[in-house]
């Protein structure tokens, strides 16, 4: 490290003032409110605006997004949060949800790299590639290779399967672990998924990026979240940052508004997206569900969180193509359980390049690991500095192998922990993909607890990522709007 080198000490915890009233001028009465700015929450919020609904949008933080988020800070640096890669189907939902423009720069990623003590090879991260991998490289014959990836692309989302994905594995690939951390590590990034989840989990997401490959948003999450809000502005959705929803106000079973800043707001629905488990506890009170359908949801399993470190590259320094997504790890053999280890040997690299926004001519490298809250919840401040400096330090010398002389070049550190995600998104635990599968039915079906009440966002592991939770965001919208068609129907 530089003597130059600024190491930022928890100042990603810090939240900026309130302003004013951030309600002035909000109406008392609307078709919909929308609680939170993830993508669930914004895709959901531009559906029902376009079918000519009142929307309106209330979110805590001073930024929209949720956890598709990113951050600047001086000398110039624009980090990514959550801008690694996801599925070619993101193209779809955004020209069908959002607009062409949106769509127009999703790209695909030039390059994915793992290198591991078992392999170490680029890969295009699709079903050809993948196959050719798989029979070529680890000599696995091509009818096995086929007919895992037909098992995976028949997989339905409403079989009842319990088979888990390291059941399936072993199934189709017995005791090949390297075959195993082929196919797993990605996706444990990709949705906090390990082997002990059920497989529908795995082989939904999994089967979505075999198709195309990983893509990305070609501008920035910045860009990305500007472009939504003047698509929802435009659609004429009153969009609020800073406001924090304290209660959805429910009257005769049913839900009728929101209480925040003081003030109660009317609607004829209700959409949370904030987690499954705040909306339920916090937000709508248990009075108003049924004691089982609590308990229930008081089993369901938060999924686990992640930690980032953030380097930023000096101006005027350039960094050579390694690639655009690096999965590596110095761990002899996979073990699932171990990519969420405090100090752990496996992690993500991401690049951008200046292609990311182009325009600029800027790098920047984030580390990425899948984590446990508990690891970080009980440190001390000093054990907390301590453990945040360590992961800054284990991520550069491990990016030292693939960028020799890096270290000179970078003059921003920082570092994001678990305890860091649950203060920006108010997740429990600082759950960076929602809940387990089984909170999956939770989260569908709140509206036959409380009517009128809806949930979208990441949840069940499937409907979890930049795809999973836009989409989720337009199924949960479907039934919003079919409920405001029976209410005016009610009232006609
Ligand atoms: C480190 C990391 C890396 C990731 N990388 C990728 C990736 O490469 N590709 C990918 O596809 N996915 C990735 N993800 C996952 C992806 O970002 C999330 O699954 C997705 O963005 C979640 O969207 P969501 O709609 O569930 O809402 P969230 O993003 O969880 O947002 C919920 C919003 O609700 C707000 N809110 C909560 N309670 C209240 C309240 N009471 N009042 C007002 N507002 C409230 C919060 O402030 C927040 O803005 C990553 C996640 C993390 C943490």
């Amino acid at each position: 490290m530089t003597r130059e080198t600024k190491y930022y000490k928890g100042s990603t915890d810090g939240k900026q003032p309130l302003s004013n009233d951030p309600l002035k001028g909000v109406a008392d009465d609307y078709d919909l409110i929308v609680i939170g700015s993830g993508l669930a929450g914004l895709t959901a919020a531009n559906v029902i605006a376009r079918a000519g609904k009142r929307v309106l949008l209330l979110e805590q933080h001073y930024n929209y997004g949720g956890m598709a988020t990113w951050f600047k800070r001086p000398g110039g640096h624009v980090f990514d949060i959550s801008l690694h890669g996801f599925p070619i189907g993101m193209k779809k939902t955004c020209r069908k949800y959002w607009n062409q423009e949106i769509a127009d720069s999703i790209v695909q990623l030039d390059g994915v790299r793992f290198s591991n003590p078992q392999f170490d090879f680029e890969t295009t991260f699709d079903r050809e590639d993948f196959t050719n991998k798989l029979v070529n490289h680890f000599g696995i014959p091509q009818e096995t290779v086929d007919e895992f990836f037909s098992h995976l692309r028949a997989m339905n989302f409403y079989d009842d399967n319990h088979e888990t994905t390291g059941e399936l594995f072993e199934r189709f690939f017995p005791g090949r672990n390297d075959v195993h951390r082929l196919l797993m590590e990605p996706i444990s990034y990709a949705n906090g998924s390990s082997l002990d989840d059920e497989a529908i989990t795995y082989g939904i997401v999994f089967s979505n990026f075999m198709s195309k490959g990983v893509y990305t948003f070609a501008g920035g999450t910045d860009v990305l979240i500007k472009k939504m809000k003047q698509e929802l502005v435009k659609n004429g959705v009153d969009l609020r940052s800073r406001v924090q929803v304290d209660r959805i106000v429910v009257e005769n079973g049913r839900a009728v508004g929101v209480e925040a800043v003081g003030r109660r707001i009317g609607a004829g629905a209700v959409l949370s997206n904030a987690s499954v488990h705040a909306t339920a506890f916090k937000l709508v009170g248990e009075e108003h569900f049924d004691a089982d359908w609590l308990q229930g949801l008081r089993d369901v399993r938060v999924n686990n969180s992640s930690t980032q470190v953030y380097l930023g590259i000096r101006a005027g320094e350039t960094l050579p193509w390694v690639t655009d997504l690096l999965f590596t790890s110095t761990r002899e053999t996979f073990d699932s359980d171990s990519l969420c280890d405090l100090h752990g040997e496996s992690r993500t690299f991401s690049f951008y390049y200046p292609k990311t926004r182009p325009g600029s001519d800027r790098y920047t490298v984030v580390s990425s690991m899948n984590a446990h809250h508990d690891d970080w919840k009980d440190l001390t401040d000093e054990e907390y500095e301590e453990a945040k400096t360590r992961l800054a330090e284990d991520s550069i010398a491990s990016l030292e192998r693939y960028v020799p002389g890096i270290t000179e070049k970078i003059d921003h550190i920082e570092v994001a922990t678990p305890r860091t995600f649950e203060f920006y998104t108010q997740h429990p635990a600082g759950a960076s993909f929602g809940t387990k599968f089984e909170g999956l039915p939770y989260s569908m079906n709140l509206h036959e607890q409380v009517p009128g009440l809806y949930h979208a966002g990441s949840v069940g592991i499937i409907m979890s990522g930049w795809l999973g939770a836009a989409n989720y965001g337009v199924i949960q919208a479907n039934k919003v709007d079919a409920w405001l068609h029976s209410l005016q129907e009610v009232n006609a």
